[in-house]
């Protein structure tokens, strides 16, 4: 009864905040302004996993600030195109966007080591980094110039190798062969001797379909099939030896965060958080239920393949090679590759005594 009344006495009368506050329980609920923000992704809208992520951020921001913090979703080409999204977000015409950092190396080198780094670090290594191991505060550091504040916003996990119209059977495979590849993988594959296409999500699977790159791979078997990838080439390859355990962000505009209260801050942060393990959970048990429709479903006309190990081998001081090369290119870059160098080398010894073995003589 307190709060009907509440809602009929102060309807339509929000503005006059300290007169409200006067004459009713919940001072709080007056006194505080609602936020309405727009939110971009550079996703598909039928990618439940990664424009779904957005959503979830959403739902979270709203849930945990009792609607004080609304924020508008839209997919890649709905308010910006897919590659639109960080300018959108620089500009402030949106206030936050949800994508992968390594969509922005032409904006400034150094973002790519955010998301994936071939022969990188898994999804736990990535986040080891970025909480505890000083990553964030470099990302940080390499978004301030544009007045963004980075967020890791969900991790699609250890990734597949990729979809080809032709069998990899050794280093050979690679000369010529057009590939849908970002990020420094990509680079990595134009070492080997292929051409590299940046497409967005959507698309992918037409490029691959006519024969405009021979190659492509997106994440795996869940999101891979939500695109039709299946029905484009038949040889599914894997590990993602280029994307070991790739981190999403959330990247929003400084200025509409400094205009939040402190809580509301707060929230955006851990909603960022929750997001982060949300994500990937939701990856790990679609692309399980994936990989079996995969090799049951569409058995006889995909097959799921592992890359030979002497190409794994050859791709690995290709991916050392590029990585250095990229880090020339920038001081900032560098600062940053060594500091994954050195994190990577800390990680990787512990890791070496307890997942990966558990992984190798115990798990499987
Ligand atoms: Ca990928």
């Amino acid at each position: 009864m307190e709060r009907r009344r509440f809602l009929v006495k102060t309807g339509g009368v929000l503005a006059a905040a300290g007169a409200a506050a006067a004459t009713i329980d919940a001072p709080n609920v007056i006194a505080q302004p609602k936020f309405q923000w727009k939110m971009v992704t550079t996703w598909p809208p039928g990618l439940a996993t990664l424009h779904g992520a957005a959503l979830r951020f959403a739902k979270f921001c709203d849930d945990m600030s009792g609607g004080r913090l609304k924020i508008q979703v839209f997919a890649a080409g709905e308010l910006v195109p897919a590659f639109g999204s960080f300018d959108a977000v620089v500009g402030g015409n949106v206030e936050v966007a949800h994508s992968a950092a390594y969509y922005w190396a032409g904006k400034t080198p150094a973002c790519q080591w955010f998301s994936a780094v071939p022969y990188g670090l898994s999804a736990q290594g990535m986040n080891a980094w970025f909480y505890e191991g000083g990553g964030l505060d470099l990302w940080e550091e390499v978004y301030k110039p544009f007045g963004l504040i980075p967020r890791p916003c969900g991790s699609t996990g250890t990734q597949m190798a990729g979809w080809f119209k032709r069998k990899i059977n050794s280093m050979a495979d690679f000369k010529g062969l057009k590939m849908r590849i970002p990020g420094l993988g990509g680079k990595v594959v134009a070492k080997a001797g292929g051409t590299i296409v940046l497409l967005p999500g959507g698309e992918i699977y037409p490029a691959l379909e006519r024969g405009v790159v021979d190659a492509a791979e997106w994440v795996g078997p869940e999101d891979d099939m939500k695109l039709g990838l299946h029905n484009a080439a038949r040889y599914n390859y894997y590990p993602g030896w280029h994307e070991p355990g790739t981190a999403l962000e959330a990247f929003l505009n400084k200025k509409a965060v400094d205009a939040l209260p402190a809580d509301l801050r707060a929230i955006v942060d851990h909603a960022c958080q929750a997001d982060n393990i949300a994500v990937l959970a939701d990856y790990n048990v679609k692309n399980a239920k994936g990989l079996i429709e995969l090799q049951t479903k569409f058995k006889g006309k995909v097959e799921v393949l592992p890359l030979p190990g002497d190409v794994l081998k050859a791709l690995k001081p290709l991916a050392e090679d590029t990585l250095e090369e990229e880090a020339a290119r920038d001081p900032l870059a560098k600062k940053v590759h060594e500091a994954f160098k050195k994190f990577r080398g800390l990680y990787n010894a512990w890791d070496k005594v307890s997942e990966d073995p558990y992984q190798r003589y115990v798990a499987s």
